[in-house]
């Protein structure tokens, strides 16, 4: 596989609390100078999300602006927004990046379009009039060295990332298909915030095969906590 990635940034964006769940986004840099990012991350305003008994209480970091500001990036400069999916965490920005082509499953994207009380917290965003959308339908090849790969189960028409970097070889970004790398076995169980348990294990196994297949270097989970102390996070990267 050849590959027009030259650099991956971590930025974690908001930490949900008491047990320090990062929240990140990411961004991609290719060859001929393009700017991918990934996701968006909690609204700016935390403060507009319900508070819902049980769920953790987000502790903002810099926010996705800010940390693309430390590149000299704005978010004009975005050419591709990836969307994994419409969850709060991962959609609360969205509407910023009017420049960008914003690429997203059809199928999740018709589910939020219905109306999915899910998707509704930051529809403002994610279904803002002034944005670009690009549907896809399964995997789909981007860029050499950049694969969207549809991982339904957490919600339907999820996507996960599989990228090529010349040095660290190939990473695969699970986001929400596999929160944590405790749930990345063949034996899992669904979690509570996944719609459908028996996708949520399909996916794993399609990444589990995926992994081995393609040699995968580096597998990034969602949101797990003790591995993410041991990545690079903006301004470090991978390459
Ligand atoms: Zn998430």
């Amino acid at each position: 596989m050849t590959t027009s990635i030259l650099r991956l940034y971590l930025m974690q964006v908001a930490s949900l609390l008491p047990i320090n769940i990062p929240v990140p986004c990411y961004l991609i840099q290719t060859e001929d100078g393009k700017n991918i990012l990934i996701d968006s991350g909690l609204p700016l305003d935390a403060s507009r999300l319900p508070k819902m008994p049980g769920m953790a209480e987000p502790h903002m970091e810099l926010s996705v602006i800010e940390q693309l500001a430390k590149l000299g990036l704005k978010p004009s400069d975005i050419d591709i927004l990836i969307c994994t999916h419409f969850d709060v965490d991962h959609a609360g920005n969205h509407a910023l990046f009017t420049n960008a082509e914003v690429i997203v499953q059809r199928e999740h994207y018709e589910l939020a379009r219905s109306g999915h009380a899910r998707f509704a917290l930051v529809r403002d965003q994610w279904d803002d009039p002034a944005l670009h959308y690009r549907l896809i339908d399964g995997d789909t090849e981007i860029l050499p060295g950049l694969t969207l790969i549809e991982t339904s189960g957490h919600v339907p028409g999820h996507q996960s990332v599989l990228l090529r970097l010349h040095e660290r070889g190939t990473i695969l970004l699970t986001i929400d298909a596999v929160a944590m790398q405790t749930s990345f076995t063949r034996d899992r169980v669904g979690g509570p915030m996944d719609m459908n348990a028996d996708d949520a294990i399909a996916s794993t196994q399609k990444l589990l095969d995926i992994a081995q297949r393609e040699h995968v270097a580096l597998i990034i989970y969602g949101h797990d906590g003790h591995q993410w102390p041991s990545l690079k996070k903006l301004p470090e990267y991978y390459y």
